[in-house]
């Protein structure tokens, strides 16, 4: 028989292919959004389901259903939108997580957080393993979100071990895919428009920052272990894809795919724009047997074909 689950944020590019994913395994899936940066657009889909709820609802006020599994997603990713309203970032990242955390110790259930490679900072050691205690600024315009990421941390641990809550922390490294929100300002999705549009490419400073990308498919994959891992595993864990790129090699890549004439221009680098990001993803291969198996460039033709569809559609 399925589980009960319930995905915060589950209107959202990784919680609307969570949902899809858990209700095609059988399962009784709440999808609760309070649709800030996600959309119906991205579960009409699934409405059809008996097996799914849709719930209107904020993190930030509490939330009260009989689940076995909470999967905590809510709250907007892009820079663009947690720097839109800061003090809502940290209130939905914080209020959120003792909300969900609450309602956990209450229903006996047990609960993932999607934590992130931001808790790591603008990191002085690289590649970055779950040791690491990281380098954040506590006032900057990325503060928000990497320090609501942090306390939820914190408040997950704790939770664990005062109320012994069920816990599991994942760290996520930046990944992309189908469902992207296409304006909200991430590098993958902004590079995929930009060139299917044929407008000039947006490098932020030299383009040599590097991120790890890896595709929705092998971040859900590494998710879902992580959820029903063997009990006290808490993490935090990451889950990313180890293969590492500048920015500028990025937007030569999504230039070669789709045949654009594109130009690549130089833009300012946002403040505290992380240097470098690698995850160390050895405790994910050795307790959930996970790695990524979906490399650049066929994830990208995916996430190209994906935006090409949505834009002939406007
Ligand atoms: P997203 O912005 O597409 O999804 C977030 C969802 O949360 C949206 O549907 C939004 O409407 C909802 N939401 C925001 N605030 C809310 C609130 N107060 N109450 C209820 N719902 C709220 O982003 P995503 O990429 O799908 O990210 C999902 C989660 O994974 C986030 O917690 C994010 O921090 C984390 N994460 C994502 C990445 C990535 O690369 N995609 C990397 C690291 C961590
Ligand atoms: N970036 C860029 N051009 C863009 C959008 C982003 O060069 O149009 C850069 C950004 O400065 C950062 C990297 O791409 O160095 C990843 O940005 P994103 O916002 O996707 O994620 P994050 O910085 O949170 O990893």
């Amino acid at each position: 028989m399925g589980k009960r689950i319930l995905v915060t944020g589950g209107a959202g590019f990784l919680g609307s292919h969570l949902c899809e994913r858990l209700l095609n395994e059988g399962n009784d899936v709440i999808c609760l959004d309070n649709y800030f940066t996600g959309s119906k657009d991205n579960i009409v889909h699934l409405m059809d389901n008996p097996y799914f709820e849709v719930v209107r609802h904020d993190v930030t006020t509490p939330y009260y259903a009989e689940v076995d599994q909470i999967y905590n997603l809510a709250c907007p990713a892009s820079p663009v939108h947690y720097q839109y309203n800061p003090i809502k970032t940290v209130k939905t990242s914080v209020m959120g997580a003792i909300n969900m955390l609450g309602l956990a110790k209450r229903v006996n259930a047990r609960i993932l957080q999607a934590s992130t490679s931001e808790v790591y900072g603008d990191p002085t050691i690289h590649p970055q393993p779950e040791s690491y205690w990281g380098n954040v600024n506590t006032i900057g315009v990325r503060s928000c979100y990497d320090e609501g990421k942090r306390c939820a941390e914190t408040l997950f641990m704790d939770y664990h071990k005062q109320n012994d809550v069920d816990i599991k922390i994942m760290r996520i490294f930046n990944t992309y895919g189908p469902r992207m929100d296409m304006n909200d300002g991430r590098v993958v999705s902004n590079f995929i428009v930009q060139a299917l549009k044929g407008e000039d490419i947006t490098i932020y400073g030299e383009g040599n920052q590097t991120r790890s990308f890896c595709f929705v498919d092998d971040l859900l994959e590494g998710m879902v272990r992580l959820m029903n891992s063997r009990e006290g595993l808490t993490g935090p864990m990451n889950i990313g894809n180890p293969n590492e790129f500048t920015i500028r090699q990025l937007a030569e890549k999504v230039i070669e795919i789709t045949g654009s004439k594109s130009k690549l221009i130089n833009l300012e680098l946002p403040k505290d724009d992380p240097m470098q990001r690698q995850p160390i993803i050895d405790l994910a291969k050795k307790e959930l047997n996970w790695e990524p198996t979906i490399q650049l460039e066929q994830g990208l033709i995916k996430t190209i074909a994906y935006f090409d569809e949505q834009l002939k559609k406007k």
